[in-house]
């Protein structure tokens, strides 16, 4: 955190305070936001956490997550709230792009701006940032700053769920290069604090309905494209696929692994199709930065190894745009799984 000494200054006195993350929120989103929510409540701050749009069932369990307000459903509220509120933190994101309509709100507020995250390419529009790319999940920084601020004891064992929960999903369940040292010290932290590690993977991960677990075999039998001479794997939806399974929020989080988790496969995406746009994430393994990818060729950005990103063509011409972006990428390609 820059400026600290002052930051530690500002929250010494009850302040109103917003909390907001991402749209789409995940578990690292959610975990951090609730985690810290709660830790700020016992300091005697009033926290409000706002989401820009609804989030899955399966993160529905959090310390606080019925007090949390969804923008879409109540803007006229929130937008009042934002223009008297103390603070603004803005959580696992760092692009106010990222939380649509309601980026305008938070740079136009009055609001001293925090912002905590590990998201690559920031935009400098806080007045506090605790930023680092090398940290796995929000989760852990926010773990990091309770320990700099002295708030450890705040952590009690809901509050460590909740970052346990982001630091899980975010690792890829300890799997992904940012599982580092310094994670595991954390969780091995929250552990002492009294995270449930296995009610929670069983929460997170082992939560499905019959429809989801159908929408996969579906997606893996009928969807999946192996570009194998290119390394590369996709997956599709289309809006009618996902009326015939009755596809909720969430039910399609996590299938782009499944194509990353061919073996030859180094970069793997999944376009879901919206009423508005289709939606894209991609994956890959080794130093292909899909983050750069979905920056330069579909407005978006993320992670080098995880990103996202939106078209507004066609379900097929967004596929075909990504086709011949691939074949035309073909050295790098063969170059990048050589260097895995
Ligand atoms: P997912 O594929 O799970 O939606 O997102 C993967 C990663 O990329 C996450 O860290 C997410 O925050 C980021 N991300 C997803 N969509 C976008 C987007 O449209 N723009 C940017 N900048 N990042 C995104
Ligand atoms: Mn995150």
């Amino acid at each position: 955190m820059n400026n600290i000494e002052n930051f530690k200054l500002l929250l010494d006195t009850p302040k109103q305070i917003v909390i907001t993350v991402h749209i789409n929120p995940d578990a690292d989103a959610l975990g951090s936001a609730l985690g810290f929510a709660s830790i700020l409540k016992q300091q005697g701050h009033d926290v409000t956490v706002v989401t820009p749009n609804e989030y899955p069932e399966f993160l529905k369990w959090m310390k606080g997550d019925e007090q949390v307000v969804v923008f879409e459903n109540e803007e006229q509220e929130i937008k009042a709230l934002l223009a008297q509120t103390d603070m603004i933190f803005c959580l696992d994101f760092s692009d106010l792009n990222r939380i649509g309509a309601l980026g305008e709100l938070v740079r136009s507020a009055q609001a001293v701006k925090v912002m905590i995250d590990h998201h690559l390419e920031p935009e400098a529009f806080a007045d506090f940032e605790m930023w680092s790319v090398q940290a796995g999940a929000t989760a852990e920084l926010i773990y990091d700053l309770a320990e700099a601020m002295d708030w450890l004891k705040y952590i009690g064992a809901e509050e460590a769920d909740c970052l346990y929960a982001g630091i899980m999903t975010d690792t890829g369940g300890f799997r992904h290069p940012n599982t580092t040292k310094h994670i595991h010290e954390v969780v091995a932290n929250l552990i002492g604090m009294g995270a449930n590690t296995s009610r929670i993977a069983k929460l997170v991960y082992d939560n499905n309905t019959e429809s989801r677990l159908r929408l996969m075999g579906f997606a893996l039998s009928q969807r999946l494209v192996v570009m194998k001479e290119h390394n590369v794997a996709y997956i599709y939806l289309s809006l009618d696929d996902q009326k015939k399974f009755d596809v909720q929020k969430g039910d399609t989080e996590g299938l782009v692994n499944y194509a990353l988790s061919i073996a030859e496969i180094t970069v793997a995406a999944f376009f879901t199709e919206s009423k508005d746009m289709i939606k894209i994430s991609f994956r890959s393994v080794g130093s292909f930065s899909v983050n750069e990818f979905a920056r330069q060729h579909f407005n978006g950005g993320g992670h080098n190894n995880a990103a996202g990103g939106r078209s507004d063509l066609s379900l097929q011409d967004t596929i075909e745009k990504f086709k011949s972006l691939v074949i035309n990428n073909k050295i790098e390609l063969e170059h990048e799984i050589k260097t895995v």
